[in-house]
């Protein structure tokens, strides 16, 4: 499992106590007292200790079925260790809350032959579909490229944590007709829901996209690091990520960026503070970022409140 947060607990919870053998679970980030609302694994004392959300749930799985066999990897999932990290798993979850992580997935599973789930929620919208290469679509079948511009986050938008239980329920059940070898209950559609709207999508994604990139092309940009956004040092403390096209709205990401900590900005650049972190943005999405030289933390700092 890629992520351990909303939809990460949900899923590991769902699967261990369902008994599922062995889960591998990476996540790069800390629990903290904002993820609460959503995190259904974590407690006031994890983000008290500022646990890593891996160990927490590994910790929380351990006390109602200590049999399930539980790695927690606190890592960030890069092309360089897509290898090591993925190539033990039957099937791979995504639980992360970013497209380039995906994309990252999606190359790495569809040149491996090896399944994976999608499943993403924001606000109230929840979206998933299983990816079985060779059979079904992939995500570039779906989706050609990344979204481009201002992007939504959970931490912007917020999450109806029902939204994400909903999400991580169908992952999980999907998960499970994987495991047992129920293949042909597997679903073979692009399903969203809307649960606030009232609104509810299914697309078939059963068969790939003529002239996809990723599955037929067998290009796999993202493995290479080709597409992934250089991130460099930048001086002392500090982590400075090259985004490329992501104009950005300074008014409109001071809106969305005010009710997380203090925002400023001019013409030219933005600034926003949120302890211990001090993120500065500028029109063309590019950052640096102050508090920290773990690159892991800047890219999920700029994940959740930028766009991934
Ligand atoms: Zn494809």
């Amino acid at each position: 499992m890629v992520g351990c947060g909303a939809t990460g607990t949900c899923v590991a919870s769902l699967l261990a106590r369902a008994g599922v053998g062995h889960l591998k679970i990476i996540d790069r980030d800390y629990v903290e007292p904002s993820n609460l609302q959503r995190q259904s694994l974590f407690d006031e004392a994890d983000a008290a200790d500022s646990l890593p959300k891996a160990v927490a749930a590994a910790r929380k799985i351990a006390a109602f079925n200590s049999e399930v066999e539980v790695s927690a990897e606190v890592a960030d999932l890069t092309p360089e260790n897509a290898e090591p990290l993925l190539s033990s798993a039957d099937l791979v979850l995504d639980a992360t809350d970013n497209f380039e992580t995906r994309y990252l997935i999606n190359d790495f599973a569809v040149k491996t032959g090896r399944p994976w789930i999608y499943a993403a929620a924001v606000a109230a919208y929840a979206v998933t579909m299983n990816i079985i290469p060779g059979e079904t679509a992939c995500l570039s079948c779906v989706f050609p490229a990344p979204p481009e511009g201002m992007v939504e986050t959970c931490d912007t938008a917020g999450i109806l944590n029902s939204a994400v239980n909903l999400v991580g329920s169908i992952e999980a059940t999907e998960a499970i007709k994987f495991l047992v070898g129920a293949q042909a209950k597997l679903r073979r559609t692009l399903l969203s829901f809307d649960v606030w709207g009232n609104e509810q999508a299914e697309i078939s994604a059963a068969k790939p996209r003529a002239g996809c990139q990723t599955c037929q092309q067998h290009d796999f940009v993202h493995l290479a690091g080709a597409r992934r956004p250089q991130i460099t040092m930048c001086g002392r403390n500090s982590v400075q990520i090259h985004e490329r096209n992501r104009p950005v709205d300074f008014s409109e990401m001071r809106s969305r960026l005010e009710p997380h900590g203090t925002v400023k900005h001019n013409d030219f650049v933005l600034k926003f503070w949120r302890e211990p972190y001090e993120l500065t943005l500028f029109p063309d999405g590019r950052a640096i970022i102050k508090g920290t030289t773990d690159t892991a933390i800047a890219r999920s700092l700029y994940a959740r409140y930028i766009g991934s």
